[in-house]
């Protein structure tokens, strides 16, 4: 807990904030890709404190929320077979496909269980022989991991009864993409802390130097975010393009090679529909060749989704800051975290549920999340 309160210290805080007022000169843009990130902003009051010198912009770090409604639908569809156990995280229970969620499914007679990891559903597998289990892996570089190990264990075990449905994605190219559009107004990137234990950052290197913004690696906690904030304005007020490990406690800058090692030798880089974003170049993980026997969507015949469509819900703007999630028309009226139209609104990390869960908290508040 010791180590939890420093990175919530008030007065640093405060200190850390009249830092970033000496050092900006002007207003400058600046996009998280993380969820959590996101919330750490809003919760402590961080945007509302800084908004005179900052404006932030939320990306796309929330890798429920860039989930094509089409994949939700394939899950529920598997999910409604016969002899079919739907295996997921927690989080992807709300989250609305194009009419239902899989827990309004679940209600209609869907064969869904709540893991809290993919070796759960090897498990699974290995206890109802006679059941297809079918595990829904979504998330960035931090959980294709568990998702690959289990692929590995369930290869090993020569289990004919184990698949996934896959929606893995990457971050990087999700940032080129953002920084590539012509009505990009990013200046700068905090890199998600957490996707970076994985990956590393050397690769972000090229990234800077090509579209001119700085990254800075940065961690969840308020100390953490605003010495990113800071070390991104000191590099956009240099100038420079460079790239800044700011959170150090976690991240190395090649990564974890072990977690890196089983992702290659399970998965494959494609180009991947995203939610809001389209369709990203090398934006995804597939399933090599040597485990494509585990893809359920060659098991069970689903056509593959190349396109993520669109629907009333504006997380595509939301998550490409091109809006607030507050200029959303639907935001607090049609839609809530009780009845959510869209992935932001019930995820725990989305854009939309920060918004909602702490829009009335006064700024700079480093107290605990309730
Ligand atoms: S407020 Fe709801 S409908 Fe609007 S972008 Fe967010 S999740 Fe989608």
């Amino acid at each position: 807990m010791k180590l939890i309160d420093e990175f919530r210290d008030p007065a640093l805080a405060q200190q850390l904030v009249e830092s970033i007022r000496g050092v900006a000169t002007r207003r400058w843009t600046i996009m998280e890709v993380c969820g959590g990130q996101t919330h750490g902003l809003l919760r402590h009051g961080i945007d509302e404190e800084l908004r005179d010198v900052v404006e932030l912009l939320h990306g796309p770090g929330c890798p429920v929320c860039v989930t094509p409604t089409t994949v939700i639908d394939h899950a529920i569809e598997l999910a409604l077979r016969p002899g079919v156990l739907l295996t997921t995280f927690g989080d992807m229970l709300r989250v609305p496909g194009k009419h239902r969620s899989l827990m309004q499914a679940q209600a209609e007679g869907a064969n869904i269980q709540m893991v809290y990891s993919p070796l759960d559903a090897v498990k699974l597998a290995q206890e109802l022989p006679s059941t297809q289990v079918v595990f829904f892996a979504v998330g960035f570089e931090t959980t294709a991991p568990a998702t690959a190990i289990a692929v590995s264990q369930a290869e090993a075990l020569d289990l004919p009864n184990f698949s996934v449905l896959t929606a893995h994605v990457r971050v990087e190219p999700a940032m080129e993409a953002i920084a590539q559009a012509e009505d990009c107004r990013v200046n700068g990137f905090l890199a998600a802390g957490h996707v970076c234990t994985i990956t590393g950052y050397e690769q972000y290197h090229k990234l800077a130097q090509r579209y001119r913004m700085p990254i800075v690696v940065t961690g969840f906690e308020p100390i953490d975010l605003l010495v990113g904030i800071y070390r991104c304005l000191q590099l956009l007020e240099q100038g420079s393009f460079d790239v800044v490990n700011a959170y150090t406690r976690s991240v190395r800058p090649a990564g974890n090679l072990a977690a890196q090692e089983i992702l290659q030798q399970v998965f494959v880089v494609a180009d991947q529909p995203w939610r809001g974003l389209g369709e990203v170049p090398l934006g995804g993980l597939i399933l090599a060749s040597k485990f494509r026997g585990f893809d359920a969507v060659d098991r069970f015949a689903l056509e593959r989704t190349t396109v993520a469509v669109e629907d009333e819900c504006q997380s595509g703007a939301v998550m490409s800051g091109r809006i607030r999630p507050t200029q959303c028309p639907h935001f607090g009226s049609r839609c809530t975290p009780q009845s959510p139209l869209g992935a932001p609104m019930v995820s725990t990390e989305g854009a939309c549920s920060a918004y909602y869960r702490y829009s009335n908290l006064v700024p700079l508040n480093t107290s605990p999340a309730s």
